[in-house]
């Protein structure tokens, strides 16, 4: 499995997508979607999948993002290009208990995600525990 990376100099534009915590409503998704465009500068984190851009906003003119977040739903490379860069990943797609959507259960580097907003509270869902047991 690898990951986009844009690289340095390069204008890319940021898509993120968090819960919103004032609206947890048992499995029900409720996100909020963020947009930050600008251009790549160097992490200040020692981290292969991190990337910092320079937006030019006032308050918050650098952000830093995590290209393998789960957070991050979408990089937009402008101009310029990326890099892939290796994981130790892998993904598995988990159904709802009702049956009516997916959650995406992720392993990277030994640490299990997912992304139901019940994971967001507890760090800890049944989904991962479907998972963890299959692959045990
Ligand atoms: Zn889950």
């Amino acid at each position: 499995m690898t990951v986009a990376v844009p690289k340095i100099g390069s204008r890319v534009r940021v898509t993120t997508m968090y819960p919103n915590t004032y609206a947890y409503r048992g499995e029900d998704n409720n996100y909020v979607t963020y947009t930050r465009e600008g251009i790549v500068v160097k992490s200040i984190f020692r981290d292969p999948f991190m990337f910092a851009v320079e937006t030019g906003a006032p308050e918050h003119p650098v952000s830093e993002f995590n290209a393998k977040s789960l957070h991050v739903v979408k990089i937009e490379v402008l101009k310029g290009s990326s890099t892939q860069v290796a994981t130790d990943g892998k993904a598995w797609k988990v159904k709802s208990s009702k049956g009516n959507k997916f959650y995406i259960v992720e392993r990277l580097n030994g640490k299990f995600s997912c992304t139901c907003t019940g994971f967001e509270f507890r760090k800890d869902c049944k989904h991962i525990g479907a998972v963890a047991k299959k692959v045990a």
